[in-house]
């Protein structure tokens, strides 16, 4: 019987992943579950949703690195229009897996997103309030991270007066 021995990518160490722990990290790469749970612990959120939406790339287009020219457009979406990783990952998910769209229009990269990212948007906010529906709404515990709520109106003193003013007419 062959032993699986496999580097593990964060301690760069020969291990039989018969016999230690260990997680799968991205294409056919491996990690102790130990050092992979440390990494884990280490890295921000963001750092997470990054890593997810690079991760979701390289299967989309079938590629083991993600190109310049796809880093550069994730960095310039976030900076331009402020998409999240997270959004971005959901966008090119809802566009190529719900939608079924096929990849040879994508000039091996993600161009596409600033063009369906509100409708992305707006297909996962009703699943997110079908849900909200369907869990009940004593059930349901708000998750800020999750959805933007709109900060309340406040009136300074101001509006009140053009309020009234308007209403006296
Ligand atoms: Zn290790």
């Amino acid at each position: 019987m062959a032993a699986h021995f496999v580097i593990c990518k964060y301690c760069g160490q020969k291990f039989n992943r018969d016999i230690e722990p260990f997680v799968e990290v991205g294409t056919r790469r491996y990690a102790h579950k130990d050092c992979a749970d440390k990494v884990d612990a280490s890295m921000t959120q963001d750092e997470k949703d990054y890593y997810k939406l690079e991760e979701y790339i390289k299967k989309l287009f079938n590629i083991n690195t993600i190109s310049a020219k796809i880093k550069k457009q994730i960095h310039d979406f976030r900076q331009e229009y402020g998409y999240t990783y997270s959004g971005m990952l959901k966008t090119l998910y809802w566009w190529y897996e719900i939608k079924d769209n096929s990849i040879e229009l994508s000039q091996e990269g993600i161009g596409i997103i600033p063009f369906i990212y509100s409708q992305a948007e707006k297909y996962f906010y009703a699943l997110y309030m079908a849900k909200i529906f369907n869990d009940g709404l004593d059930e349901y515990k708000p998750k800020v991270e999750e959805v933007e709520i709109a900060s309340p109106r406040v009136y300074t003193k101001n509006q009140i007066k053009l309020f009234n003013m308007e209403d006296d007419n």
